[in-house]
């Protein structure tokens, strides 16, 4: 087992006793050990070069504070460095969800946990916000994903749009808006349909059902145990769809945390929650703090 990373930059500090500023040599050793586990948590090559240089703008010549060790201050430099890459706009988990019925768009690949998110994100909206909300699954040619929104939608208490067979996405889409309009709904949430991998036809599916619905918000499903592959395909999402922000899943698992972070920096787009495990209710507003206490074990 690797020492964490906190363990790692105090013992190079703290064994170093001298009183001051902290020198360029000190900095740069502890930053190896920076770049090191930030790699270790699969935090991108690039991403792990931009960071360490600003925390060693940040470091250099800054003068010991007495109270502090050389190791724990810049372990508490390294911190608010990972938060602030990590923060995005705005409170963590705010959603435009103002003027009804507000259609949020949920995308991402098969196997992300988009329709396990879509249904937790809506029993999230009827129980903290009070919000009535509909769901639609858009995924016409898997039976069983429209089904599994139905199912879900009764054992949290939120309607799903009746299905009807040989409906296009774009015509789900419509009769979700008119059903939300006419029902008094707040919020209704398109779960569009995932493939293995990204290619054309779900791209031009997933932007005809975008220029239907006009979505307030659009949040892209990854599970977050896929590191890089997270990050690519949040680009491609990005580029060609346009998100407002992400939904990090699996983040339960053992993974170190490194994609939230390469998330951050290469998309600019918020991480919006974090999926925790199954259960209905495993789903919890991002926070940056969490992950960097993560990341530097
Ligand atoms: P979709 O194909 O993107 O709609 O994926 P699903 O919503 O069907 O999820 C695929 C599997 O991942 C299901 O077995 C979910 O229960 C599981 N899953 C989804 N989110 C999480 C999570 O945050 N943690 C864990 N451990 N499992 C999850």
């Amino acid at each position: 087992m690797f020492e964490n990373l906190s363990e790692r930059l105090s013992g190079v500090f703290d064994r170093l006793t001298k009183q001051g500023a902290l020198s360029d040599e000190d900095v740069k050793t502890a930053l190896r050990e920076v770049r090191v586990a930030l790699l270790e948590a699969d935090v991108s090559l690039p991403v792990a070069r931009e960071f360490v240089k600003t925390v060693q703008e940040k470091a250099t010549g800054q003068a010991v504070t007495k109270s502090v060790t050389p190791g724990q201050q810049v372990v508490k430099i390294v911190h608010d460095a990972l938060i602030d890459v990590l923060k995005g706009e705005g409170e963590p988990g705010s959603l435009k969800i103002d003027s009804p019925p507000a259609p949020i768009l949920m995308v991402g690949l098969q196997g992300g946990g988009k329709t396990t998110t879509t249904a937790k994100l809506a029993k999230r909206m009827k129980d903290r916000d009070g919000k009535r909300v509909l769901m639609a699954s858009l995924d016409v040619n898997r039976p069983a994903a429209m089904e599994q929104l139905a199912i879900l939608g009764t054992q949290i208490g939120v309607d799903t749009l009746p299905i009807v067979k040989g409906e296009s996405p774009v015509q789900i889409a419509k009769r979700a808006k008119t059903q939300a309009g006419l029902g008094g709904y707040d919020v209704y949430m398109l779960d569009t349909a995932g493939r293995l991998s990204i290619d054309e036809e779900l791209m031009s599916q997933v932007e005809a059902v975008r220029d239907v619905a006009n979505p307030r918000e659009t949040l892209l499903v990854v599970d977050g145990l896929t590191g890089q592959d997270a990050v690519h395909t949040a680009e491609n999402f990005d580029a060609r769809i346009g998100i407002s922000g992400v939904v990090l899943t699996r983040m339960d698992g053992d993974g170190r945390g490194g994609a939230a972070l390469s998330m951050r920096a290469v998309t600019g787009k918020p991480i919006k929650f974090v999926g925790l495990g199954e259960k209905m209710d495993a789903l919890e507003t991002f926070e940056p703090e969490r992950i960097a206490g993560r990341i530097l074990g």
